[in-house]
């Protein structure tokens, strides 16, 4: 998941906002700063009966119960905000079934999860689905705590190393972040490691258009990439091809595949021996976007433009470029389909795909997530099984969850467990493969 989230931190309320969070990032000043009004991804049983506009309601407002309130009610400030909602709606989604218990696994530490993220505050601060924390926020400290926490987790499902995605902000402050993550991954060596660039290289990307790409242009782009690599990265990414927006603190980004500096990363990934990740949903025909995601973020395009030939120019265009394409399994276009992957990776030897399997059963605009890995009770459906079994050298698990400092598990975009109980489900030498074997191939982490 790309959330620009640690736009979360700046609020983008107002400049002079963004500049006293920066400095101060003081819990006080950000709820200072969130103000009302009815913006993108407010639920209607806000927008139905917020009498006083401020984009919340309080307790006379609400038109349920008060035990309800209560319960809704998760940080305790008297107030429904639409992540309350939202946080109440993905709980509920997340408890309907739970996910299959973890099988104990023995043996040392081996596998991987390709794409995981660590957040100062966690995902249920930022959305407002739990209390913010008094007194000012000390980033490097709370990633500490997250990467503490992370690597307790991997601990218990037998995971070596995760890599660590830099969030691939749009207006947030690229540099600051990928140096935070670097710096968080450099203390953990051995069992995090960095995945860089789709922060600064995409916002290279986004600002030229594919036609006007000039030699000044790729040589300043080449040197960033570069100089990634050389501070330590394990790869590039995660980079946007094509990223719907899903809530008030997504983005629309769209970077053609076979965009000039998408090939010039894949040379130089080859070059290098390390490879790409790609966040794109999948579009092989024009559709229409759901109704219900065109209301929820007004970024979104009214028309879903087709990439998957220019995705395979980006895979022909060097073979030897290995392109991992993330969060196979969490489809919002209903055309990721086993047919279509199976046809891709047929075609194109250099392609590698990373399993999620959120928590959630229902997408963005209410009706269960199509082309999901599982069924409603977790269980891995038998075309992408057939899918694993015929292609077992080219999966990969990237289960995409944001860890923050506090400990407990996420109730907003869970996706850790559900994705490596997976796992438990393929048969043994598979589950090596995809568990481990595959991505510290692919990743040269050996
Ligand atoms: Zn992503």
């Amino acid at each position: 998941m790309p959330a620009d989230t640690f736009r979360e931190l700046k609020m983008q309320k107002s400049d002079f906002c963004r500049i006293l969070i920066t400095l101060a990032l003081a819990a006080a000043i950000l709820s200072a700063c969130q103000s009302g009004g009815h913006g993108p991804g407010v639920p209607p049983v806000i927008r139905q009966n917020d009498g006083d506009g401020d984009g919340r309601l309080n307790q006379s407002e609400f038109p349920g119960p008060p035990q309800a309130f209560q319960r809704l009610d998760t940080n305790g400030d008297g107030y429904l905000s639409a992540g309350e909602f939202h946080a109440a709606r993905d709980a509920r989604d997340a408890s309907r079934p739970p996910p299959p218990a973890a099988k104990a696994r023995g043996g040392p530490l081996r596998y991987t999860d390709v794409h995981m993220y660590l957040h100062p505050l966690g995902l249920d601060v930022t959305m407002g689905g739990a209390a913010r924390p008094h007194g000012p926020i000390d980033i490097y400290d709370n990633l500490s705590k997250a990467a503490d926490i992370l690597i307790a987790r991997m601990d218990r499902r037998r995971i070596k190393t995760a890599l660590i995605v830099v969030v691939p902000s749009f207006r947030g402050e690229p540099e600051r972040s990928y140096q935070q993550m670097h710096d968080i991954v450099a203390d953990h060596r051995g069992r995090l490691a960095l995945m860089a660039g789709g922060a600064i290289l995409g916002r290279m990307m986004r600002a030229t258009k594919p036609g006007a790409v000039t030699g000044a242009v790729k040589r300043e782009f080449q040197k960033a990439a570069r100089e990634l690599l050389a501070a330590g990265a394990a790869g590039f990414g995660e980079m946007m091809a094509y990223h719907l927006c899903m809530n008030p603190k997504h983005s629309f980004q769209q970077v053609v595949p076979d965009h000039p500096l998408y090939l010039s990363l894949a040379d130089i990934a080859a070059e290098n021996d390390v490879p790409i990740d790609i966040h794109m949903e999948a579009i092989e025909r024009a559709a229409p976007v759901s109704p219900r995601l065109a209301r929820v973020c007004k970024q979104n395009p009214d028309r879903l433009a087709p990439n998957i030939a220019a995705f395979e120019r980006l895979l022909r265009h060097n073979a030897k470029a290995r392109i991992v394409w993330q969060h196979i399994g969490w489809d919002n276009t209903g055309q990721m389909t086993p047919e279509l992957l199976g046809r891709l990776l047929a075609a194109h030897a250099n392609l590698y795909l990373a399993l999620r399997v959120p928590a959630r059963v229902a997408g963005i605009d209410g009706r269960p997530i199509p082309n999901r890995l599982v069924d409603a009770e977790y269980k891995l459906k038998a075309d992408w099984l057939r899918l694993f079994q015929a292609f077992p050298d080219r999966f990969v698990i990237g289960s995409d969850e944001f860890v923050g400092p506090s400990g407990e598990k996420p109730r907003i975009a869970a996706s850790f467990d559900t994705s490596w109980a997976l796992l438990d489900q393929l048969p043994e030498a598979l589950a090596e493969k995809i568990g481990g074997e595959n991505a510290r191939r692919i990743y040269r982490l050996d």
